[in-house]
Parts: structure tokens; C-alpha cells; sequence
């Protein structure tokens, strides 16, 4: 076994690997843009190496200085993780050459499934069904459309070289043929270097079901099948295995077409055949169809391994060092039912766009997997995929495994960024989803409903002011025998701004009177509520409640229901308030508070030091914005704490007393 890997990638598959390289004793060398200088990847890596600029073709795509790294730290192989080099076969020769190990398939079998015109031909020579249409070297535009016309309508135009969903357009029509050729092609010369497309009969009710397979470079095994129809713009969003619905037959002849593809090629490592198949008709084994084959691991693997028990990266591993597959296929058995879902920064409702932001607060139960390469405090940049962290759920069947995601997606919270975290809790409870009702259309047809969010409910409104005057940490670090005396009923007003897609900008005003230590009257709209703070988390109107708040910056967000996220007016002229009713010191960015330089009661005067915190590598001082007096220390020293989180709350003088 290899003493010591580096990993040519970054975020969660990047440390996906290294846990599984350090549980078997490997130690582990991780590479990094200039942007990636404080990542978790490189946190959790033995020692690790700078390769260049934030953008991907000056670091993470530079084979050269990969090497380069790999050699000067002693590393033996190179683990690709997926996407960037991993299925460049130059890039696995130049690894081979400088005497390293390449932890996946040879460049030859890379070569032979990189472009899908290719792959179709050799998979249709070894017997595998592929999809009914037309590939070939004639690529004029009056061609193409006489060979869609001969396959019939619709057709879909992919990428020879595609991958990613890109390059790829559906045509229905004669009319329409000659616009999406030329939109496919362009993406595509854009994307890959090379405009070249295939054309495919589309699909009737289709879904992507693809099977995981295992060589050795002699034989090779399949894993079963995971069901990937859930997508977005022709990628994945829910992935699952097994594959709703699916016979004992199907799976076998899945399974045999998939180890044949692998086996026609002398395959080494983990990879993934995808089939498209037709399922107007429930799942039948005369209707699934080669599509392409992915010589990496899958951003899903998880699920498979949830199934079946097996680390695939130790396989991965093993198999690069030398060893023989680790289990016969009869060995290989399946357990249960697994989902993963995938955390983007991104905003379904604005066409699935990626969105950027520093994280400010993130935090998942501890009871399920989470793969994720980021944590609170990072940011989301434009140079990356969007993918904030993959959310895998198991059960005993499918019901429970879905039952399990949702209650995960309910309890897991994150700030600071838009995500489609909202849009995930709704398509898991969509009735057609649950039902396994699946291909892979279901998300553009159930789109109005996936993306429309639901009212905040006058609790979430409630939370979300507590949370936006500062007195959410406040409840939580209350003490009831002695600091009551600060917290004399305080009446105040508090806007919230919602922002609601093509509705522009709501504005609501909250009232709330403090009546105790983490007790408070809430009035919205005429509306009373009690809410009450204790060691459970939140009471309203006495009765126990799932929502959790959180303040990040000028944002709040609600967890646990609809998952609103409100803004706050004009956070930087928070503190000279006219109404003087807010004087909350909120951190501007998540640090280590150094030093709390008053206590409860001090008279302090405007510009006078409060509190230090430290955060990237520098000290913040932070001022009083106003003449007054120290009612509330919220935050203790020593203590890290989040962008937003109050410090301590500040009181013009005599305010206390009205
Ligand atoms: P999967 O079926 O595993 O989702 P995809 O083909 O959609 O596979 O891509 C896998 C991952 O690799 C995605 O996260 C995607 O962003 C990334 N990726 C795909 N193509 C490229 C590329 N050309 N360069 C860098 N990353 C890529
Ligand atoms: P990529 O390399 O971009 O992943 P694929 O060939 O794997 O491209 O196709 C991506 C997705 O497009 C599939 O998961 C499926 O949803 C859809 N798709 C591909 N081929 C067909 C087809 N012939 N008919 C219907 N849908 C298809
Ligand atoms: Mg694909």
C-alpha cells in the first residue's frame, strides 16, 4: 500500500479521500489555488502545496505543477477525485511517466469512453445497448438534420465531448433543429474545445439509472444500480439506490451490460455507466440503453456505498496499489435504501443560479453522513462549483430513507448565502417523489411549486425580529438570577425586509417587549405571541417548537418550516438609530473575541473601545457607536463566534429606566 497520496482536487471529494487514506495509514498531500489557502481540504491534509491562481486552468487543471507537488512531498499516487484532470488521459500519462501511480483507469480506457460517439461504437461492438441515433464524422448542419429526421422526433443534439449536462439541447421539431444545432454547438466548442455533436432519439419518459462498477484491469464487479433522474438542467440534484421499482431481472441485465462495458476495455477502478431508460412502461429489461461512462468516482458514490457497505475509495486504493478485487460479485450484497441530495449555492427560483457569499453559519445533525468541503466562515467563490456539501440518508427502505432525508434537510441550517435548501425539502415531500413516480422531467413539471416559497408564518416572523434585535443569544445566555436586572421591559420595534422573487421587497414591523430573561412579547399585524427561550429551544405561546433562528451579518434566517430568510434594513446605520433602541454590537465577521473591555453597567462614551476581536490573523477593535451604557456581555472572551453574532448590547442612558 502507498505510504503517501496527493490529491489533485478540492472541497468535499477532496476530503472524502484523505479520511479514508488516513483510517488505512496513508498519509496525504493536498494541492491548493491561492483562493483555497485556509480550506478544509488543506486543514485536514498532512502537509499541502500551492499551485497557483484561483482559476481552475492555473491551478486545480495544472497537470504539471500537480506532479511537480506530488514529487517534492514524496507522495507515490495521485488520487484525481472527480471532474478537474480526472478523465484527461495526457494528464495520466504524464503521471505515469514521472514514475507515479494514477489512482483510476488507464489513459486507454479514459480515451476509449471520453467521447460518446466512441464509446457508443465500442459499447455497441461488446454488445451493450445504446441509444437509437446517429454519430459519425459528417457534422454539416443538412446532414444532421436528415439523420433527425430519420430517428424521429424529438431528438436530443449532445457533445461528443460533453459532460456536465452542457452542450446538449432537445428539439421537437424540424423548424427547431437548425437554431439548437447551432446554440449545442457553440457551447460545446465553448465548453470542450470541440463543437462536434451526435444526435440521439430522446427518451420517452426517461430515467437515468446507472450502474456502478469496479475492475482490476482483468475482471470487473457492479455494485448495483443508483437512480439519478432527478435533475435540473440535465444534472443531478437526488440521487438513490436502489433504483425505485426495479425487478430482479432488470438489475441483472443492468448489471451484466454494465461489468461487459467494463470488461471490454480492460477496466481498472471505480467507474459508473449510465443507461437511459425508457420507464413509459414500468421498468422493463429490453428498455434501457447505453448513454456514456464515467471513468472516476461519482459525486453519488455515497449512496452505493450506504447500500452495500463497501468504502469505494479504499477499493479505489487498493486496487491502484496492486491488489486484486477486494469481493467477488456474489459477495456483493444489498442493504437497505439510500439518498443523497445535494446543497448548492444556487437560487431555483432565478432559473437555478449559482450563487456566492461567505457561509456564515452551517451545522448539520450528527447522525448522517455529510460530505462537505467547506465550513462557517468560508466562502462560496465564482471560480467553483457551487456544491456546499452532499446530505446522504440510509434506511430499510426507501420510505424511511426519505422520511430520514427530510427530517435532515428540516435540521440542517446554514446562513449567508442563498442555497436550495428550501427547494430540497420540498421536492423529498413532493407526493410524486415519494411515490417513486420518477424520470427526469419531474422537477421542471412540479418547477412552480419546487420554487415558490411558502408565506412565513407569524412564528417565523417572530423568531426572525428576536433574532434581528439581537435577542436570540441573549435568551440563550441569560442568566435568571443575575442579569434580570439589566433587561427591565424593553419595548421596541423592529423592521424585517423579505424579499419575495418578481414581488419585489415586503417591509415588516415587529414589536417586541421584553418581559423576562428570554421571554418576550411579539405583536405582528395585531398579533400576539408569547415567545419563551430554555435550555429545549423555543416555546410559543407555551407550546415547544422546531424553529431555530439565526442572524449572519444582515440576514436572518428561520430554520425548521419554511425556511424564510429576512433582511434588515441599512445594517451599518443599525447603531445610530434615531429610536436609539437598538444598540446591539453584532461581529462583523466570524473571529475570536480577544477581549471584552467593559462590563455590565459602564458608562461609555461614543467611539470608546468595546470589545476586541480577532479574525484573519488581525485584531478588530469595536467602538461604541453612541454614548450610553453597557446593559448586556453577550459573547465571553476566548470564545469564537459567528459573523452577526451579538457582543453586547448597548443603552442610551436613561432608556433602562423608562
Ligand atoms: P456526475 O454525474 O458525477 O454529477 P458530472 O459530469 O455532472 O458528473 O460532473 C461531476 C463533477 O465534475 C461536477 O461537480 C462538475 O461540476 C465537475 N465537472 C464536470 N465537468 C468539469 C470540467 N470540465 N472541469 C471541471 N469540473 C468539471
Ligand atoms: P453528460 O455527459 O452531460 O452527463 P449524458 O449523456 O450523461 O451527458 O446525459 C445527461 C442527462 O441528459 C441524462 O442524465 C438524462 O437526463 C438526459 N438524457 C441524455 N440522453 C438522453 C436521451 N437520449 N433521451 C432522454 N434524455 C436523455
Ligand atoms: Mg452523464
Amino acid at each position: 500500500m502507498f505510504r503517501r497520496i496527493l490529491i489533485a482536487n478540492r472541497g468535499e471529494i477532496a476530503c472524502r479521500v484523505i479520511r479514508t487514506a488516513r483510517r488505512l495509514g496513508i498519509g496525504t498531500v493536498a494541492v491548493h489555488s491561492e483562493a483555497d489557502a485556509r480550506a478544509l481540504h488543506v486543514e485536514m491534509a498532512d502537509e499541502a502545496v500551492c499551485i497557483g491562481p484561483p482559476a481552475p486552468a492555473e491551478s486545480y487543471l495544472r497537470g504539471d505543477a500537480i506532479i511537480e507537488a506530488a514529487l517534492a512531498t514524496g507522495a507515490e499516487a495521485i488520487h484525481p477525485g472527480y471532474g478537474f484532470l480526472s478523465e484527461n488521459p495526457d494528464f495520466v500519462e504524464a503521471v505515469e511517466r514521472a514514475g507515479l501511480v494514477f489512482i483510476g483507469p488507464s489513459a486507454e480506457a479514459i480515451r476509449a469512453m471520453g467521447l460518446k460517439d466512441a464509446a457508443k461504437r465500442l459499447m455497441e461492438e461488446a454488445g451493450v445497448p445504446v441509444v437509437p441515433g446517429w454519430h459519425g464524422d459528417n457534422q454539416d448542419p443538412e446532414h444532421l438534420a436528415g439523420a433527425a429526421e430519420a430517428i424521429g422526433w424529438p431528438v436530443l443534439i449532445k457533445a461528443v465531448a460533453g459532460g456536465g449536462g452542457k452542450g446538449m439541447r432537445r428539439v421537437d421539431r424540424a423548424e427547431d433543429f437548425p437554431a439548437a444545432l447551432e446554440a449545442a454547438r457553440s457551447e460545446a466548442e465553448k465548453a470542450f474545445g470541440d463543437g462536434r455533436v451526435l444526435i440521439e432519439k430522446f427518451i420517452a419518459r426517461p430515467r437515468h439509472i446507472e450502474v456502478q462498477i469496479f475492475g482490476d484491469g482483468r475482471r470487473a464487479v457492479h455494485l448495483f444500480e443508483r437512480d439519478c433522474s432527478a435533475q435540473r438542467r440535465h444534472q443531478k440534484v437526488i440521487e438513490e439506490a436502489p433504483a425505485p421499482g426495479m425487478t430482479a431481472e432488470m438489475r441483472d441485465a443492468m448489471g451484466q451490460a454494465a461489468v461487459r462495458a467494463a470488461e471490454a476495455i480492460g477496466y481498472a477502478g471505480a467507474g459508473t455507466v449510465e443507461f437511459i431508460v425508457d420507464a413509459s412502461e414500468g421498468l422493463r429489461p429490453d428498455r434501457f440503453w447505453f448513454m456514456e461512462m464515467n471513468t472516476r468516482l461519482q459525486v453519488e458514490h455515497p449512496v452505493t456505498e450506504a447500500v452495500t457497505g463497501i468504502d469505494l475509495v479504499e477499493w479505489q486504493l487498493r486496487v491502484a496499489a496492486g491488489e486484486e478485487l477486494p469481493l467477488t460479485q456474489e459477495r456483493i450484497t444489498l442493504r437497505g435504501h439510500a439518498v443523497e441530495a445535494r446543497l448548492y449555492a444556487e437560487r431555483p427560483e432565478a432559473g437555478f443560479l449559482p450563487a456566492t457569499g461567505r457561509i456564515a453559519h452551517l451545522s448539520f445533525p450528527d447522525d448522517v453522513r455529510i460530505e462537505t468541503g467547506v465550513r462557517a466562515g468560508d466562502e462560496i467563490s465564482p471560480w467553483y462549483d457551487p456544491m456546499i456539501a452532499k446530505i446522504i440518508t440510509h434506511g430499510p427502505n426507501r420510505e424511511i430513507a426519505l422520511q430520514r432525508m427530510a427530517l435532515t434537510l428540516e435540521e440542517t441550517e446554514i446562513a449567508g448565502t442563498a442555497t436550495n435548501l428550501a427547494f430540497l425539502s420540498r421536492l423529498v415531500g413532493l407526493p410524486a417523489f415519494r411515490a417513486g413516480d420518477l424520470d427526469t422531467a419531474i422537477i421542471d413539471r412540479h418547477l412552480e411549486a419546487l420554487v415558490r416559497a411558502a408565506a412565513p408564518t407569524d412564528a417565523e416572523i417572530a423568531l426572525a425580529a428576536l433574532a434581528a434585535a439581537g435577542l436570540e443569544r441573549a435568551a440563550m445566555l441569560a442568566d435568571p438570577l443575575l442579569g434580570f436586572h439589566l433587561w427591565q421591559p424593553l419595548v421596541q420595534t423592529v423592521p424585517l425586509l423579505r424579499q419575495e422573487e418578481g414581488k419585489g421587497e415586503e417591509r415588516i414591523e415587529v414589536r417586541i417587549a421584553t418581559l423576562g430573561p428570554g421571554r418576550h412579547r411579539v405583536e405582528i399585524d395585531g398579533k400576539r405571541l408569547t415567545l419563551e427561550h430554555d435550555a429545549g429551544g423555543w416555546r410559543i405561546d407555551g407550546a415547544k417548537t422546531a424553529l431555530r433562528v439565526r442572524r449572519a451579518g444582515g440576514e436572518v434566517a428561520v430554520f425548521g418550516g419554511t425556511n424564510p430568510v429576512f433582511t434588515l434594513p441599512d445594517p451599518l446605520a443599525r447603531g445610530d438609530d434615531a429610536e436609539g433602541a437598538d444598540g446591539t454590537i453584532l461581529a462583523p465577521m466570524p473571529g475570536l473575541v480577544r477581549q471584552i473591555a467593559v462590563a455590565p453597567g459602564a458608562r461609555v462614551t461614543r467611539g470608546q473601545r468595546l470589545a476586541v476581536l480577532e479574525a484573519m490573523k488581525m485584531e478588530h477593535s469595536l467602538t461604541a457607536p453612541f454614548d450610553g451604557v453597557v446593559a448586556a456581555v453577550l459573547a465571553e472572551e476566548g470564545v469564537q463566534i459567528e459573523a452577526g453574532a451579538p457582543i453586547l448590547v448597548l443603552e442610551e442612558e436613561g432608556e433602562a429606566a423608562a
